[in-house]
């Protein structure tokens, strides 16, 4: 019995990610998704919104579970029995990522193999940051997540305009100060 586990932020899960998860719950007799307990401020959602969205997301595989985690990924891996770590690779930049994580994470816990499945073409350019600055920018994002993801995000994003200074009443001059990767002009 091979139980893997399959490690990451998933602020919020995307459909690229629920393609690794399928492919790797089909592969090995257990997967377990890790979602790592990150500081709450840099994120969309707190780790138990994420670990219940992951959890409705994947829903539909059977040998699938889903825990919270904080600290080294390994010691999650030990913790859980895992004898594999599987992580997704869309690109150059994740491959030197994981190659460099993965020999730091062998060298702490040699017993514990990583498997990197490529990502499927239709994902390559996906990512948790796109989702998000899509969203935040209303557009349509129905392609790349599940709708009960999508509303999840409406409502939080709606939340948190809300909570901008100046906002509640609306106001005229809600411009972002970051510049945004997918707006020309910034
Ligand atoms: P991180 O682990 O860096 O916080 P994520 O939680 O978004 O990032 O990703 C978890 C894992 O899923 C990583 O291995 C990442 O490379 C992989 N992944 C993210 N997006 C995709 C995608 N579009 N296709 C395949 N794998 C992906």
């Amino acid at each position: 019995m091979i139980r893997a586990l399959y490690p990451g932020t998933f602020d919020p899960i995307h459909n690229g990610h629920i393609d690794i998860a399928q492919r790797a719950a089909s592969i090995f007799d257990e997967l377990v998704i890790g979602v790592y307990d990150a500081p709450p401020k840099k994120l969309l959602f707190n780790t138990a919104e994420r670990v219940a969205l992951v959890r409705g997301a994947l829903a539909h595989l059977s040998n699938c579970s889903i825990v919270p985690f904080v600290g080294l990924t390994v010691e999650c891996a030990r913790t859980i029995d895992a004898r594999v770590i599987v992580r997704g690779l869309r690109n150059l930049a994740d491959f030197e990522f994981e190659s460099q994580i993965g020999l730091a994470n062998r060298k702490m816990a040699p017993e514990i193999e990583l498997c990197c499945l490529i990502s499927s073409t239709e994902y390559i350019y996906l990512s948790s940051t796109i989702v998000k600055e899509v969203a935040g920018l209303h557009g349509d994002i129905s392609s790349w997540v599940q709708p009960a993801i999508a509303q999840a995000m409406a409502q939080r994003l709606a939340e948190n305009r809300a909570d901008l200074p100046g906002t509640n009443p609306p106001a005229k001059k809600s411009v972002t100060k970051t510049r945004s990767k997918l707006t020309h002009h910034g």
